[in-house]
């Protein structure tokens, strides 16, 4: 098959890049086998969308958004079943079209689904796990251009193993997903104090079906978001998200961002403006893929690391004073999730109940700063950084301290992957060879 020569690629916040010796974008799985056996290093890029090295090489780079079908649905059985590239979205409007949906989503559906699974992407929502949770079984082909089946109950072991795998098992070709009988999202979104919301944290999460925050830094206040899925009819006005969402919180968002750019200790005035003019309070009832993405966000980084939820207090108390004491000037929302443990080897939720906390900043200027002290707090309350995410601090020996199947996950990429083909610099640092 022909690749492009010269390819730059740029994942999407543009802080990471590199320049493949050749881009492939297969259409088939054939044309897929016949480039796994020619040649020696490959990664693969769903859309780029992770702010980390994970994707980048020197070798091969596939991107597969000419891999991207609806392969089968079976709706007694609600599962689908598709190709590696297909983004959420248009996942999301297969399903919606047919009456169904995804259980669970992130906050946008941009990615791919092979990406966002590979990674351990995640929503939000005390009794749901990570994305990956809800793949029936998919396949994959090894470094030998061999294909292997791993379906979650009758290769449960490898399943576990396997199911969030970096890039670096083989390459998923295929996936079949579980979804559900479409539903809608009740949103209640208030504005309320930090602390308060703090004290009454527990009754907050196990109360909503789907429960998040959004921290302005420097202020007193928190956004507080409450998603109960319903069958009840949609209220909400095609015209009031496409004034607030598009138009004015999203312009509006850039603007203060660019203000804020002017002078660094503005920003906690425009912190406050933005919680208490620009994220009003909401009580609608909308499409449940339509209330867990949020409108299209600015350009910016993120680092997220994952916690056990009995430290959820601690934690959100010791970050606020820290930030608030610090030198940061901090423009960007950090954003406070829950999920439900899990059983796979290298999803950030291994086998406890979590809470999801990241620092988040949207210009450059001072990033580096704050991502070393999120580091230093992330590490003293043992977190597990999220896999598409940045984290710089941290290498092999506290990543196998707290992803404690993380050598027996390495064990599995020996076996399928003896040469190493599918590594990169970031695979080989993660597991240190
Ligand atoms: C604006 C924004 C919002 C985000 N929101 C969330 C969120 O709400 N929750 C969350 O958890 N994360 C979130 N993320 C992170 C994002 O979901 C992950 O980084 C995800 O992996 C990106 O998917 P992608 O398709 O862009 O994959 P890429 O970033 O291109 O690749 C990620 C990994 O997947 C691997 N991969 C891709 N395709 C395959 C394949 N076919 N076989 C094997 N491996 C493959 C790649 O090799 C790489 O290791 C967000 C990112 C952005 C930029």
């Amino acid at each position: 098959m022909k690749s492009t020569q010269n390819y730059r690629f740029f994942n999407w916040a543009r802080n990471e890049s590199c320049s493949p010796k050749n881009y492939f974008q297969p259409e088939t799985e054939e044309e897929l086998i016949e480039i796994i056996r020619s040649h020696p290093q490959i990664r693969v890029t769903g859309t780029g969308h992770s702010w980390n090295k994970i994707c980048l090489t020197d070798g091969a780079l596939l991107n597969f958004d000419n891999f991207n079908k609806v392969l089968d649905l079976e709706i007694p059985k609600l599962q689908v079943k598709v190709q590696p590239g297909i983004k959420l979205w248009q996942l999301n409007e297969f399903l919606d079209k047919r009456g169904l949906a995804l259980k669970n989503l992130g906050s946008i559906s941009d990615q791919s689904a092979a990406g966002a699974i590979s990674t351990g992407t995640h929503g939000t929502g005390i009794n749901y796990q990570i994305l990956g949770s809800q793949i029936e079984e998919f396949w994959m082909i090894k470094a030998d251009g061999e294909k292997l089946l791993i379906h979650k109950d009758q290769d449960k072991e490898l399943f576990e193993l396997a199911m969030v795998n970096l890039g670096c098992l083989g390459i998923i070709s295929s996936v079949t997903l579980n979804v559900v009988p479409a539903f809608n999202l009740h949103d209640v979104t208030t504005i309320r104090n930090f602390d308060e919301v703090i004290d009454n944290l527990d009754e907050l999460v196990a109360k909503s079906d789907h429960f998040k925050l959004w921290w302005f830094p420097h202020t007193e206040n928190v956004v507080v978001y409450q998603y109960r899925r319903t069958q009840e009819a949609i209220n909400d006005s095609r015209l009031r998200q496409w004034f607030m969402e598009e138009l004015v919180s999203v312009n509006a968002y850039r603007l203060m961002l660019k203000i804020g750019t002017l002078n660094r200790d503005w920003r906690r005035n425009i912190n406050k403006t933005l919680v208490q003019k620009f994220i009003t309070p909401l009580n609608r009832i909308e499409k449940s893929f339509k209330v867990f993405n949020v409108p299209e966000p600015p350009l910016h980084r993120e680092a997220e690391w994952a916690f056990d939820i009995c430290i959820a207090k601690d934690l959100l108390r010791d970050y606020k004073k820290r930030i608030n004491a610090s030198k940061h000037r901090i423009n960007f929302l950090q954003e406070i999730r829950f999920t439900k443990a899990d059983d796979f080897a290298l999803s950030p939720c291994y086998k406890r109940d979590t809470i999801w906390l990241g620092a988040y900043n949207a210009d450059n200027f001072g990033w580096e700063d704050l991502l070393a002290d999120f580091e230093l707090i992330a590490k003293q309350y043992k977190g597990r950084p999220h896999w598409g995410k940045e984290f710089r601090s941290v290498g092999h020996d506290y990543l196998q301290s707290v992803y404690p199947r993380l050598n027996e996950f390495n064990e599995l990429r020996q076996k399928l992957d003896p040469d190493k083909k599918f590594s990169n610099d970031f695979i080989n640092k993660v597991f240190e060879n």
